[in-house]
């Protein structure tokens, strides 16, 4: 076995790892990440950018929300079931936490809401302008996978300072003496075991989001069946379980919830197309919430998770395709292209040749009903009392924002089902607001910290999406927390 010893040993080089090293580095520890991947990252190489709340990036942009309002309305979401304190310290490092990526050489292209709609649209007049969106790396509109370019200047600075990368390295097990983390026991991709003791460990693996029997153990989803969430490789939950098995408190465990179509970075488009406030219906044929709120993929992906068979079929016909071509869509993602109804029709004909299930087209209510698998009747009468409601201009059911309110019926009719989806898995282990891991009994474990999506209790029981750029911020800013915290532990306590 080899043996291998630093102040600091990082478990995951994700985002909350990356930043729990560099910081930890920067006060002058020597610092080993162990990744079971052959680069650093993890999901944040796909996302868009971190939330960050007093900036000089906002303040530039003239974003006047401050730390305190941004905590207050944090814990109004979470009707304060969440630890304030840990929230608290959250918020008030999150703008400096900015322009310390910015002296990294992150670039931002500017602060966004989560979406963009009519102020009428009450989700998105709530939401404040937090979302730090990275620029890609060669400049060029930002989308998926924008964040790399965030992780590559991490990864770099991190080396700068010294920090040891062991890739394709995962960690199998929290080592204790005393009941203190004194290290780790990691296997290397030859197979052979390495022990590696240190001061303080910071576990940053990344939830379980690719690991089925976890998700429907922890949060009762089925993958697959009952939720399409993003399952990138190597979230299997490791972290989690290495600290419940040297007595880690366990939370509750939750998916952070939106809605997708399967696969849907292959169908990015109609993914895209089909998050528009049309008609939306159950199996039953119902409406089960107002349209206009269906930018709220957080919301949405909560609605149809109480549907039967948690899913639900989003329908516009030929006139509202036509009107989205020409107009562009009525909600603007700025996760999808915003060009996409330009690409709408070659990809539908692709998808739907090539069998895509979720996607039906037809003539009539009957036939959509039949190939889409919605009650032919209910979904007639919903259609019926929709279109008087249109006519009326007035939403007697749900008070839908009028903009939206378009008859269905003219000419072809389209039709996608919409999925519960979910980014990954939040939560687990129970950490103060230090991120020192404390058992069930709130006693903290000694040396040992959990920062990231292992730890990230912070949400109660939905993302809070009117304070966007969320779960990255809650990374960066409890992977900075530990790693400062962890050398005050390892190097000064000592
Ligand atoms: C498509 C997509 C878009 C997103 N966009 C955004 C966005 O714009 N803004 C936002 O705030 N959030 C976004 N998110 C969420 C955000 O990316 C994640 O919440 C964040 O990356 C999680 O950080 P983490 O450090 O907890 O885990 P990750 O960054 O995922 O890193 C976990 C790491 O742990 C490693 N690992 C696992 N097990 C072991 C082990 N045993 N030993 C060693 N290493 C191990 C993995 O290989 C991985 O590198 C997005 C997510 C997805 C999927």
């Amino acid at each position: 076995m080899k043996q291998m010893d630093a102040d600091i040993i990082v478990v995951a080089a994700g985002l909350s790892g990356l930043a729990a090293a560099i910081a930890a580095a920067e006060k002058g520890a020597s610092v080993i990440a162990f990744e079971k991947a052959a680069t650093t990252g993890g999901a944040a190489n796909m996302g868009m950018g971190p939330l960050g709340v007093g900036s000089r990036k906002q303040r530039e942009q003239m974003v006047a929300l401050t730390p305190g309002e941004a905590f207050r309305k944090h814990m109004f979401f979470t009707h304060y079931k969440v630890d304030a304190r840990l929230v608290r310290d959250y918020y008030f490092k999150s703008g400096d936490t900015i322009q310390w990526l910015e002296r990294m050489g992150v670039q931002f292209v500017g602060v966004q809401r989560a979406f963009g709609a009519p102020e009428a649209t009450r989700p998105y007049s709530d939401g404040e302008f937090t979302w730090h969106v990275v620029r890609p790396e060669g400049g060029g509109v930002p989308g998926p996978r924008a964040a790399s370019a965030m992780i590559k200047a991490m990864t770099e600075y991190a080396l700068d300072l010294g920090v040891q990368f062991a890739f394709e390295t995962p960690v199998k097990e929290i080592l204790m003496e005393n009941g203190e983390a004194v290290g780790v026991r990691a296997v290397d991709k030859t197979g052979e075991e390495i022990e590696c003791t240190g001061g303080a460990v910071i576990i940053a693996t990344g939830g379980f989001g690719c690991n089925p029997k976890m998700i429907q153990e922890e949060t009762g989803f089925e993958f697959g069946k009952t939720i399409f969430n993003f399952a990138v490789p190597g979230m299997e939950g490791d972290g989690l379980k290495m600290a419940w098995a040297v007595g880690a408190g366990k939370t509750p465990c939750t998916m952070e919830l939106m809605y997708q179509l399967p696969d849907n970075m292959n169908h990015f488009i109609l993914d895209g197309a089909f998050r528009q406030p049309c008609l939306w219906v159950n199996r039953m044929g119902e409406r089960f919430m107002p349209e206009d709120q269906i930018g709220n993929t957080t919301f949405t992906g909560n609605a149809i998770s109480v549907q039967p068979g948690k899913v639900a079929y989003a329908i516009f016909d030929e006139a509202l395709l036509e009107h989205y071509k020409k107009n562009g869509p009525d909600i603007i993602s700025h996760v999808h292209p915003h060009d996409l109804f330009d690409h709408f029709d070659d990809m539908w004909e692709r998808d739907l040749a090539a069998g895509y299930e979720p996607i039906a087209q037809a003539d009539t209510l009957e036939e959509l009903a039949q190939k889409a698998g919605i009650d032919a009747a209910g979904l007639r009468r919903t259609v019926e009392d929709y279109n008087r409601c249109c006519e009326k201009g007035y939403d007697e059911i749900f008070e839908k924002d009028r903009a939206y309110l378009q008859p269905i019926g003219r000419g072809k009719l389209y039709c996608c089902r919409q999925n519960v989806g979910a980014y990954g898995s939040l939560g687990g282990i129970l950490i103060n607001h230090r991120t020192e891991v404390m058992t069930k009994d709130y006693q903290v474990i000694p040396g040992l910290y959990a920062v990231g999506t292992d730890a990230c209790n912070i949400f109660g029981d939905s993302y809070p999406f009117i304070l966007s750029g969320n779960t990255m911020g809650f990374c960066l800013n409890s992977g900075r927390i530990a790693g400062e915290n962890a050398v005050d532990f390892a190097l000064v306590e000592a």
